[in-house]
């Protein structure tokens, strides 16, 4: 099944890859004005999750061994889904979510056992956002993605 088709990407709705690619036909494997605008969509929405919907009992409680309200897993899943949402809404692709939630959840134990400093963290973060930029656009351009 093309990805396109698959019913979690068009249950997302609004997919802004889409709407990019649609109004650039003709576009090359690696579009980088679409991986870029695709970039900058991810990191506004990195900060929407990182930030805006991350409050400090989340943030607190994510780490191994520091849940008080519920095990600190339970945070850390709900922490990285919401980035994995985001990321699959803003592509369309689920799949994409899915690796934005297993590597969220790993950078930022790393973050929580101290072998990442908040720059890195958040470096890596974004590097992240980059790559899924990249592929969604390569995944894009394949044939029978649009039509
Ligand atoms: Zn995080």
């Amino acid at each position: 099944m093309p990805l396109d088709r698959h019913p979690g990407a068009q249950a997302a709705g609004i997919n802004w890859l889409r709407l990019m690619c649609l109004r650039r036909p003709g576009h090359d494997l690696l579009d980088f004005s679409a991986a870029f605008n695709l970039f900058l969509l991810l990191a506004m929405g990195h900060f929407v999750g990182d930030f805006g919907l991350q409050g400090d009992k989340m943030a607190c409680e994510k780490c191994p061994g520091c849940g008080r309200t519920l095990s600190w897993q339970w945070w850390l899943a709900a922490h990285g889904g919401i980035h994995a949402f985001l990321v699959a809404l803003i592509t369309g692709i689920p799949l994409l979510g899915l690796a934005e939630w297993i590597l969220h959840m790993a950078i930022d134990v790393a973050k929580c056992r101290k072998l990442s400093s908040m720059r890195m963290d958040q470096g890596l973060h974004f590097a992240c956002k980059a790559l899924w930029a990249f592929v969604a656009v390569a995944v894009a351009s394949q044939p029978g993605w649009l039509h």
